[in-house]
């Protein structure tokens, strides 16, 4: 789960990581509000949405006095906003960050995340940060450096050092620059999160580093136990589909094909996807409904995928071990039935009550085509899509 960028500011605040002083508004007025409140007279405008190159695409602003300052933020709210990183449609701006403007020398990159492939918390840092750093690491990854954090040693200040030089940092920058990483660090664990960045760090003109942007990813099966950070999620931010599916404990990842699967057990669901390449065809998206699917959760999961509209054919592929087909069947039927689904339909069932299913399949009378195997099923499924490899 994404946090909004006044959201993480105030986790830095609480760790005591310098941010310039800001507030989230809602509205004109309260932005307004804000800026009075900050005092001085320009300050700096900032869209609220879960995507990065907000600043190359019109959605970060320093402004002049008030009425520069509402203008900019009316026409903000309430659109679209359309960056490199937020797809063709854009995040929604419902909130402005108002921040006071802090005077920049320099702008640098800080980040840490898990690194899967190590299994380490990895730190990097650059000073060449602001709003090109994906640019950096492509071309000149040798202006980026990096170290991994040992889990049982915790992040060492010879580390943090070692990275100060490596930034050419003088000795108050060094000292600033480990008091900020221990505090990234405390947050990183004490919140599970699985990313902070910061970018741009700054060198202000008065030579000291400040957060000018937050970027706070949660790892999502970490929420249960962080409940103050579940209540920040913003749902207008994320994937719909991928919202309703939450609702529904049903795993649903969207992708960019046109053969939608539902399959239960993570496992599974990745073959399925597997054998539809294999077979020449794209997944429209990865959907698990559990070992334990009720008819109801499948009936669900089925109005999720239909409501996709670049689905042209639907892949049911189920093992019965703990749930069983006949139900399964049931759900199919109800869900096709009550959604009306238009595109074809291959279902492949094996397991539990599998002759049940699969009768009472073909004796619904809709045209659900039955496969036998997992090789018939692609091999049908992407035959039944228009311009797929038959
Ligand atoms: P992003 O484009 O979505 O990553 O948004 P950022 O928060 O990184 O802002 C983009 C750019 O706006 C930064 O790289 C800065 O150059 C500039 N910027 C942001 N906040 C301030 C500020 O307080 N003062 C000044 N002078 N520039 C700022
Ligand atoms: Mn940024």
């Amino acid at each position: 789960m994404n946090l909004h960028e006044y959201q993480a500011k105030l986790l830095f605040e609480q760790y005591d990581i310098p941010v310039p002083p800001g507030k989230p508004a809602k509205s004109v007025a309260e932005a307004s509000k804000c800026a009075a409140e900050l005092g001085g007279d320009s300050w700096v405008v900032k869209a609220q949405v879960h995507a990065g190159g907000r600043g190359k695409a019109g959605g970060v602003k320093l402004v002049n006095g008030n009425d520069e300052l509402e203008e900019y933020v009316k026409s903000l709210l309430g659109t679209q906003l359309v960056t490199k990183q937020s797809g063709p449609a854009g995040n929604p701006v419902d909130c402005v960050l108002v921040s006071a403007l802090s005077e920049i020398e320099s702008e640098l990159y800080l980040g840490m995340l898990v690194d899967r492939a190590d299994r380490r918390i990895a730190v990097m840092a650059s000073r060449a940060g602001g709003m090109d750093i994906e640019e950096v690491a492509a071309t000149e990854p040798e202006k980026i450096f990096t170290f991994m954090v040992d889990p049982v040693m915790g992040m060492q200040n010879h580390q943090c050092r070692r990275l100060g030089f490596q930034l050419e940092f003088n000795a108050t920058q060094q000292k600033q620059l480990i008091a900020i990483l221990r505090s990234i660090y405390q947050l990183f664990v004490d919140k599970d999160l699985s990313l902070v960045e910061i970018n741009p760090l700054i060198i202000s003109k008065a030579g000291d580093l400040e957060a000018l942007d937050a970027k706070v990813s949660v790892d999502d099966n970490a929420l249960y136990r962080q409940a103050d950070l579940e209540q920040w999620r913003d749902a207008a931010q994320e994937d719909e589909k991928e919202n309703a599916a939450r609702e529904f404990d049903l795993n649903y990842i969207s992708l960019d094909g046109n053969i939608a699967c539902m399959v239960n057990g993570a496992g599974l669901a990745m073959a399925t996807m597997d054998i539809i390449k294999l077979h020449g065809g794209e997944p429209a998206n990865f959907l698990d409904v559990g070992g334990g699917a009720t008819k109801e959760r499948v009936a669900e999961a089925f109005k999720l995928i239909v409501s996709d509209q670049k689905v042209e054919a639907i892949l049911v592929n189920i093992f019965g071990g703990i749930v069983r087909c006949d139900l399964i069947a049931e759900g199919i039927i109800a869900a096709v039935k009550e959604v009306g689904v238009k595109v074809p339909v291959v279902a492949r069932l094996e397991g539990t009550k599998v002759e049940e299913g699969k009768r009472m399949l073909e004796e619904s009378g809709l045209a659900i085509i039955s496969a036998d195997d997992l090789t018939d099923a692609a091999n049908k499924v992407v035959a039944s899509v228009k311009g797929g490899a038959s």
